[in-house]
């Protein structure tokens, strides 16, 4: 179910703990030894070191909630479950989008002066009328994408205990997430959501975890039944003494396509998508899946807001939108 080490390109690597070093590693735990920084921006720290984080009550879905409150506000539509089929273009110009109503199929088309994509690049350029050149077409084709399934689980306790020394509602072991090392499960990792917000959590005297598996939509761990799924989940967390079998209260199962873009596959000839969709003069490619770039949710609201910025100051050139998450000055290392 995993890709093997060496199949994967050093740019990922490399974005994931830019400004990390083992140098910067070996002195913060020295730091660490003789001082605690109870500052929340933690300005000095590489962002792969930082140990406290804001967080919203409810999730990050609350952002949203906001942010589609204040387009209502402004009179704005949000259409949701509905999909982007087809992008009619004229020239180096979209002329406007044909949206599908999910659960009918039901097609309307939406004239635009400016769209911002991200939708998956792959499905973007399948949806462009008249076709991109051939070319374009078999590299986007050729893109990959790594797929997700989360088993929720709902516990009365866990069986792995707090040794850490550090306070936590109900004693339990104080980590957001743990990545699984051991080579006899299929589990990548855990997330414990009780320490993301007590809030998550209706009665805090249970744990709700999240197990997370990395695999690729259609093969044989994507099609399990759920039922088989949360067998599966809870049989490897016993086999690593995480917790009890009985001790499970509930479970749920939530499948995502296309939840990390791959750096294999075609995307050596990514240039080739990027040489061809820039000229495009009011589209801008923004986020994870619409720029097929490891963005965090912070590197794809960026994006976005340095689109948004090139738009009102009249910058033709997207070049600063693409150096978002690749150029050292951005500000995640912070200065
Ligand atoms: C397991 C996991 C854990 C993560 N943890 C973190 C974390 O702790 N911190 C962090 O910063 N980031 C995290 N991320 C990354 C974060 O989720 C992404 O960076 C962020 O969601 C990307 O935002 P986006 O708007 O580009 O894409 P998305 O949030 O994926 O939004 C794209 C939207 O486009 C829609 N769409 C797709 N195709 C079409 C179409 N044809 N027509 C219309 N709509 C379409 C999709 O349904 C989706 O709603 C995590 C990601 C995963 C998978």
């Amino acid at each position: 179910m995993g890709v093997p080490c060496r199949e994967i390109k050093a740019d990922w690597g490399a974005q994931r703990v830019r400004g990390l070093s083992i140098v910067k590693t070996i002195l913060h735990i020295f730091k660490k030894l003789f001082s605690s920084s109870k500052s929340i921006a933690q300005r000095e720290i590489e962002t792969s070191l930082i140990e406290q984080f804001l967080y919203p009550k409810y999730g990050p879905g609350q952002m949203w909630e906001k942010v589609a409150e204040e387009i209502k506000n402004a009179d704005g539509k949000i259409y949701l479950n509905h999909r982007v089929v087809r992008l009619k273009t004229n020239g180096y110009r979209i002329i406007s989008a044909v949206v599908e109503k999910v659960d009918s199929g039901e097609e309307f088309e939406i004239e635009a002066d400016l769209f911002f994509s991200s939708m998956p690049i792959k499905s973007l350029i399948k949806a462009m009328t008249p076709h991109p050149p051939a070319e374009v077409q078999e590299v986007a084709a050729g893109l990959i994408y790594r797929d997700f399934v989360t088993v929720g689980l709902l516990l009365k306790k866990l069986k792995v205990q707090n040794k850490s020394g550090l306070r936590t509602i109900n004693n339990i072991i104080p980590d957001n997430w743990i990545y699984i090392q051991e080579r006899d499960v299929k589990l990548g990792r855990i997330q414990i959501f009780n320490n993301w917000s007590p809030y998550l959590v209706k009665d805090e005297n249970n744990v709700w975890i999240g197990l997370e598996y990395f695999c690729n939509e259609g093969d044989y761990f994507w099609r399990m039944s759920d039922k088989n799924l949360v067998e599966f989940a809870i049989n490897e967390l016993v086999k690593i003494d995480f917790i009890e079998k009985e001790d499970v209260l509930d479970a749920t199962v939530i499948r995502m396509p296309k939840a990390y873009p791959a750096y294999f596959g075609s995307y050596d000839r990514f240039p080739i998508i990027k040489e061809f969709l820039d000229p495009f003069g009011n589209l801008f490619l923004i986020g994870r899946n619409g720029m097929h770039r490891y963005n965090n949710q912070d590197h794809s609201m960026l994006s976005a807001m340095v689109a948004v910025d090139n738009i009102v100051n009249g910058l033709k050139s997207k070049d600063n939108i693409w150096s978002v998450n690749t150029d050292s000055s951005y500000h995640e290392e912070k200065s």
